[in-house]
């Protein structure tokens, strides 16, 4: 785990800080660097021919206003439920660019998004008979898709692989006849246009995505040269681009994705299908970072630990699930400029009221003490805009950051929570 602060999020911190962004009452903060989510994004739509279409997944961050941003810069949004739907709809979002995968889709949900005219990725055959229903009645301008699991096995987080042999997402290509079913609900539902997978996350290598893709390509081409038409015109590729979390480096980078594809399906890029996306953490993580004060230190049982404000509240998975999610954690001085000094291992712990929660174990960082400040890295998917609301903890305030280090630009992207007794 590298814990160099870059001069970049050195020059941030350091603005919250002048800026009392970092007060009394706010011993917690949020920041996006805008200018770094901006290059993720504009590196995602140049790593790709333009017949690629980018579904940002609005679970890694629904936060209005990077759902804004992300709309703005070029991409169109994947959602998974009615609040989602809902937050894509007012960031701008037509019904045309949103992309609504669920498990557990509703009657109401699935009524919603066929009258709106959103696409819709179908999981299962029940699911199929509720939207054959719906379809005997009215019509629909949706892209309508049914969602298999190619079954190629899971990454090194098991939580986070969808395609395993028992995953609950999708249709299992491989399980009884379902290959055969699949078949004939193409045949016959001319309206069945798209199909969908999305191979895995954080964990997934890229050789196990790019696998699991070109299965599904393959049955897409196989689907079409048996029905002899070409009735599927999209392939959803789904997202689970990995990030590192050990050092500031891009690993893999959207490049090494699409070499990983070329490799594997070379004719994806043919432009035979149009092709969606559904990059989520990778488009957002690496853009933002935690900033929280230490309010007290303490020595149990031989072991420094500095209690701060970030805990299971804004680091959920990394609080329960220590091993998979590890991420770097960097001391700051009362100033909130990187600290030196001799290294000590040290616990850094959140304010919730459980024992396990702690951010950091036993890491090496220069020892911290009451009114230093620390750095959550990498943390801007699935962590401070998911907040898991223990101890009734307030919603976390979020800046956003735009501009060159010497003249940082700084707008409030969330408001924090009220802190008052
Ligand atoms: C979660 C999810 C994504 C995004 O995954 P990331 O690992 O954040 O890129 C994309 N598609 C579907 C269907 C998902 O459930």
């Amino acid at each position: 785990m590298d814990d160099t602060i870059s001069p970049r999020k050195a020059a941030i911190a350091a603005r919250a800080f002048q800026d009392g962004l970092l007060v009394e009452d706010a011993p917690l903060i949020g920041v996006i660097d805008t200018d770094a989510l901006y290059a993720t994004i504009n590196d995602l739509r140049s790593s790709f021919p333009n017949f690629f279409t980018h579904a940002f997944a609005a679970k890694a961050n629904t936060m209005p206003t990077v759902l804004d941003l992300v709309r703005k810069w070029g991409m169109a949004c994947e959602v998974a439920s009615p609040g989602e739907y809902q937050a894509a709809v007012k960031a701008g979002f037509v019904a045309g660019e949103i992309v609504f995968d669920s498990p557990a889709k509703t009657n109401w949900e699935i009524d919603a998004a066929l009258s709106h005219g959103a696409t819709l990725n179908i999981d299962n055959f029940q699911e199929l008979a509720r939207v054959d229903a719906w379809l005997g009645k009215k019509t629909s301008a949706s892209i309508i898709g049914l969602r298999i699991n190619p079954q190629v096995g899971g990454g090194s987080i098991a939580a986070m692989s969808t395609a395993t042999q028992s995953s609950k997402f999708g249709i299992g290509l491989e399980d009884g006849d379902n290959r055969q079913r699949v078949f004939d609900a193409y045949e016959t539902r001319p309206w069945l246009t798209a199909l969908h997978t999305h191979v895995g996350s954080q964990g997934c290598p890229l050789d196990l995505i790019a696998a699991g893709i070109a299965k599904t390509f393959n049955l897409a081409r196989e689907i079409n040269q048996r029905l002899g038409r070409k009735q599927i015109a999209t392939l959803d590729i789904g997202g689970g681009l990995p990030v590192n979390f050990e050092s500031e480096a891009v690993t893999p980078s959207f490049g090494d994705y699409v070499a990983a594809l070329r490799k594997e399906v070379p004719d994806l890029f043919a432009g035979e299908f149009r092709v969606i996306t559904e990059f989520g953490r990778s488009v957002l993580a690496k853009a933002g970072f935690i900033l929280a004060r230490v309010e007290y230190t303490k020595e149990q049982g031989g072991r420094p630990i500095a209690i701060t404000h970030a805990g299971a509240q804004v680091a959920t998975r990394t609080v329960f699930m220590p091993d998979m999610w590890k991420i770097r954690v960097s001391a700051l001085d009362a100033q909130a400029r990187p600290k030196s000094g001799l290294k000590v291992v040290q616990d850094v712990a959140g304010p919730c009221c459980f024992a396990g929660d702690v951010v950091a174990h036993g890491r090496p960082l220069p020892l911290l003490e009451p009114g230093d400040f620390v750095m959550l890295h990498d943390t801007a998917a699935y962590y401070f805009s998911t907040p898991f609301v223990y101890n009734s903890l307030p919603a976390i305030p979020v800046y956003g950051i735009s501009g060159p280090d010497d003249v940082l630009d700084v707008t409030v992207m969330q408001e924090g929570g009220v802190l008052s007794f």
